[in-house]
């Protein structure tokens, strides 16, 4: 697991503040967590202890965990033994959503664990899925400071923030039409998260009890930067979305800290060592996630059209939603003879690769994408163009932020939800591939808002600065 960084000293100052991180699950939730906490365990002068839930959903859940520990052991773990979820209502939610539903369900075990912590806890710092259980026992029974790390972009936390508003004037329990977000703008009924239309869901319950919430928060760190999300940032500051919002930085990207890449990138046979015989902006990646699983129709048909598009690529392939479910053979999967046709200018693989490597590897010039957050912005960090293509939850609201900020494309008819027609076939993916490859607005637009990532980040840039005010509360 890609997370080698510098060590922990230990060197904190007794009155060094302590920052109880409390993180969901899901690798798009945890990841953005570990490089907030390993960017924070480097920079030395504060305590850190992250509530951990073990065993983990996936097994790159586990394997992260376990990573962040052992190069950071300064790091307190506070072991969190969730209660039994006995609930034959839930059977068939997906697993990740219904670990959401184990923690919430747990939370009130969480106040005497975090008053029990050494030194004192100064803060807590949850995740959006947790935010409605951990701010009163944050606030009300530990009287500490509750702070959100929010794990998505910016236009979609005035979403969260603003649909309790939408539901009560539209007298509704879910997501019934268009929703018209102050300062952001119309939002078509079919860009946030589909289940939200389903009262009935789980999601959706979690989701408006968390948005109902949120206000009562200290503050919001979000992985995003003001020059990737200038509007959606400024209409949450000055309180357009919602008045009083509390305070919100934006802290992105947030990137690993590792200082050994090599020992990262596992070796000579690994995807890295392969892009480093490839030609520069030659390759297409192609992932959809840590838990968006194709179905292999539509698997077969990505693989017609990388194989017509005449690119190199290197292609991450999911079949199920929980890494540890996934026991098929590539071969099986993609069909006879495929992996033979494309063999040396194509790579697939059904392991975890580490996607920031690979992106900042100069022989990737296309991302293929689901558009999870912390993958957009690694593409941008990287300065690598996008061809967006949404599946679920957040990922279509994502799509418009790439579509705006004029670093991809996306071809909003492309789905995969399985309807009726829904197939998008191969000679379509490979002349969308071939199109965003060739298209040098596209590419000169994605080296910019890379350059503004790098400035963002750098001592005295518009995340730098929003970082320094958050520690400054904390003292
Ligand atoms: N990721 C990775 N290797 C993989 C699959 C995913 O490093 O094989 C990382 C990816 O770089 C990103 C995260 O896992 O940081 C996935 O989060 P994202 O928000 O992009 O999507 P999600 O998986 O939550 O839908
Ligand atoms: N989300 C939220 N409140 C909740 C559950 C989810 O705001 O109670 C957000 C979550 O942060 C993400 C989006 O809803 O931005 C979609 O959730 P999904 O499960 O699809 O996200 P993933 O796990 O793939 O990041």
């Amino acid at each position: 697991m890609a997370l080698a960084a510098k060590p922990s000293s230990g060197d904190q100052g007794r009155g060094a503040p302590h920052l109880v991180f409390i993180p969901s699950a899901g690798m798009g939730h945890l990841l953005p967590f570990s490089r907030f906490i390993a960017a924070l365990a480097s920079q030395g002068n504060v305590h850190i202890s992250v509530v951990t839930a073990l065993p983990t959903v996936s097994q790159a859940e586990a394997e992260h965990f376990a990573a962040l520990f052992a190069a950071f052991p300064a790091i307190r773990r506070i072991d969190f033994n969730l209660l039994p979820l006995d609930d034959a209502t839930l059977a068939g939610t997906d697993p990740f959503v219904l670990r959401w539903e184990s923690l919430r369900r747990s939370a009130h075990l969480l106040g005497p664990l975090i008053a029990g912590a050494t030194p004192r806890a100064s803060a807590v710092v949850t995740d959006v899925t947790l935010a409605s259980q951990v701010i009163p026992i944050a606030k009300k029974e530990l009287q500490l400071p509750c702070h959100i790390l929010f794990i998505s972009c910016a236009t979609m936390l005035s979403f969260i923030a603003y649909f309790p508003t939408y539901l009560d004037g539209a007298n509704a329990d879910h997501l019934a039409g268009d929703v018209d977000i102050p300062g952001i703008g119309r939002i078509p009924v079919d860009y946030p998260p589909n289940v939200l239309r389903n009262p009935d869901s789980l999601f959706t319950k979690q989701f408006i009890a968390n948005g109902r919430e949120i206000a009562e928060i200290d503050g919001i760190l979000v992985n995003t930067f003001d020059a990737l999300e200038p509007e959606a940032l400024a209409a949450l500051r000055d309180g357009k979305v919602v008045p009083g919002f509390p305070p919100v930085y934006a802290v992105g990207p947030l990137k690993s800290t590792a200082t050994d890449k090599e020992a990262a990138h596992g070796g000579a046979s690994s995807p890295i060592a392969w892009l480093g015989e490839q030609p520069a902006r030659s390759v297409v990646y192609v992932a959809f996630g840590n838990r968006n699983a194709a179905a292999l129709d539509q698997i077969r048909e990505i693989g017609a059209g990388l194989e017509a598009s005449g690119c190199r690529f290197l292609w991450v392939v999911k079949t199920t939603v929980v890494d540890r479910d996934d026991t098929s053979e590539l071969k099986d999967v993609l069909g006879d003879g495929f992996l033979e046709r494309v063999q040396g200018r194509g790579l697939v693989t059904k392991e975890w690769v580490d996607q920031e490597a690979v992106l900042q590897h100069p022989a990737v010039g296309l991302y293929l994408s689901h558009c999870g957050w912390n993958s957009v912005t690694e593409s941008a960090a990287y300065g690598v163009p996008m061809l967006a293509w949404p599946t679920l939850g957040d990922q279509r609201l994502i799509a418009k932020v790439i579509k705006s900020g004029g670093f991809g494309l996306w071809v909003e008819h492309w789905s995969w939800d399985g309807g009726e027609g829904s197939l998008v076939r191969g000679a379509e993916i490979a002349e969308k591939v071939k199109e965003v490859m060739g298209d040098e607005a596209i590419s000169a637009r994605a080296k910019e808002i890379s350059l503004e990532a790098t400035k963002a980040v750098a001592e005295g840039g518009s995340s730098h600065r929003s970082m320094q005010e958050f520690l400054a509360t904390l003292s």
